[in-house]
This record gives C-alpha cells, structure tokens and sequence, in this order.
C-alpha cells in the first residue's frame, strides 16, 4: 500500500520525469538486445549499470530498502523483485526486467519481459496477454476518469483472453518525486471507482499475471515473489501521466503514440 497524498506535478517536472522515462527507455532496450542463452541476469545488471552511468542518471532500486541491484531480474516462475546475479539463462525461459531511474530527483519505473530465444507458445502468448493488458490499462486512463477504469481494463482484458492468474499482494503506484507514492493501481477492479485523474498525476502501471495461480511467495531471499504452484509469470509496465492534449507514456520511446493510436486513443507526446 503507497500511501499519503497524491503528488501533482508541474509540466516542468513532467519534462524532467519524461527524461528519466526516456533513461529507463533507451536502457530496457539495450537490455531486450543483451538477452540471450548464456547470459547471466547479472550481465544484463552490469549492463544497465554501465547506461546510468552513460546518461548521468542515478538508481532508484540500488539500496530500495538493501536492494543489491540496479535491475529486477525475475526468471520464469518468478514473478517480480528477482534478485540479479549467477544465474544462467537458457533457450525457452522468460525473464521479466524491471528497471528504474532517476533524473534531477524526478523517478522513471519500467518493466519488460523478454523471451529468450524460442519459448513455448503458451508462454509466448501470456507475454502477448500481458504487454497488452498493460496498454488496455494505459488506454483507459483520462482526465477525469478514475484509477479503477485502469484496473478494470487490465483486468477485463486478460479474464477475455483465458485463464490466468492476476496477481495479488503487488500493484501499480504512483510515481515523482519518490518511486513508489500514491496511490495503488490495483490489477483488478471496478470502473468508476479509487481516485480521479487530473492533470500533473503520474501512475506505474504494471499487470504481473501467470499462466496459473494469482497467488505469490516471497523466496528466503526476502525479495524474490513466485508463483506458489511454479507456472510461469510475466510483468509490462510502464510509467504515464495524462494531459488535455491525451496520454503520455513517459517510458515508452515514442510516448505511446504508435500502440494509443492502434487503441483509438489521443497521445500526449510533445511533437
Ligand atoms: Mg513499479
């Protein structure tokens, strides 16, 4: 639960937050291509590190409550919060990368999944489900509307796609001047309902959803969350806020533009 009060941010701070957004963008990319057989989820850590490095950006997950890592590297059954280090990854797993920054104080937060070479079809299409759960999420939020029309779009649309498991006990958040802020974006739930989105709010929004349970553990790492009956998971996210002009993605390389115009829907990004 992320509580206090919701954060409203100034279209300076906005700019900033997009230039972090674009940090986390440009290094989820490099990653996407670094991941391979043989790679090391502490590799792809090492990577990520050399990119804060090379944009001048600082990390929001390093030392998060004794985080060792820049990265969440979680590896198949293993559905947030992994722990990057030795472990090998092999053809067919699906790792799910999820990546912070911070810009002049101002946060960006994203997450991808990435399928190492060939995966089952059943994992490739809960990758599918799940990137577009999150853009079902991102395409319902409008000025005016409530946070739970994003949750009950994400969660419409993976019930329509068959049977999966939404995970409980981790949401979405607000985001600013500290990573996680107010309020909760819940994966499930009702439209017309939880807080108003106005103008200068900006949410992580982040569908982790498994091919089975919705229910997770937490490893004696104290970090690593699963699935309790070991079926594999995936977790999209990005990072948005919402303007007159439509929906920013602040993470997203082109702002959302080329995935909000496949959903009908107006985007933000500064042209
Ligand atoms: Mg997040």
């Amino acid at each position: 639960m992320f509580g206090g009060s919701i954060e409203l941010k100034t279209p300076e701070q906005l700019a900033t937050m997009r230039r972090a957004g674009l940090v986390v963008a440009r290094t989820l990319q490099r990653l996407r291509e670094a991941v391979a057989p043989g790679v090391t989820t502490g590799d792809l850590d090492a990577l990520a590190r050399e990119c804060l490095a090379a944009e001048g950006a600082s990390s929001n997950f390093l030392g998060y409550h004794g985080f060792p890592g820049v990265i969440c590297a979680s590896v198949n059954d293993e559905i947030v919060h992994g722990i990057p280090g030795d472990r090998v990854l092999a053809e067919g797993d699906l790792i799910s990368i999820d990546f912070g920054a911070v810009v002049d104080g101002w946060h960006g937060d994203a997450a991808i999944s990435v399928q190492v070479g060939t995966v089952a079809s059943e994992v490739a299409e809960l990758d599918r489900v799940t990137e577009e759960a999150l853009w079902r999420g991102i395409a319902a939020a409008r000025l005016g509307g409530r946070v739970g029309d994003i949750s009950h779009a994400i969660e419409s649309y993976v019930r329509s796609q068959g049977r999966y498991g939404i995970t409980e006990g981790f949401t979405g958040h607000g985001i600013g001047s500290e990573m996680h802020q107010a309020p909760d974006v819940p994966n499930r739930g009702r439209r017309g309902r939880g807080p108003k989105i106005v103008e200068g709010m900006a949410l992580a929004i982040e569908p982790m959803i498994t091919l089975g349970t919705h229910r997770a553990a937490i490893l004696a790492d104290e970090w690593t969350a699963v699935t309790t009956d070991g079926t594999w998971a995936a977790h999209h996210e990005h990072t948005i806020t919402v303007t007159p002009e439509g929906v920013w993605v602040l993470t997203a390389l082109d702002g959302g533009a080329a995935r909000l115009a496949e959903l009908g829907v107006p985007c933000a990004e500064p042209v």
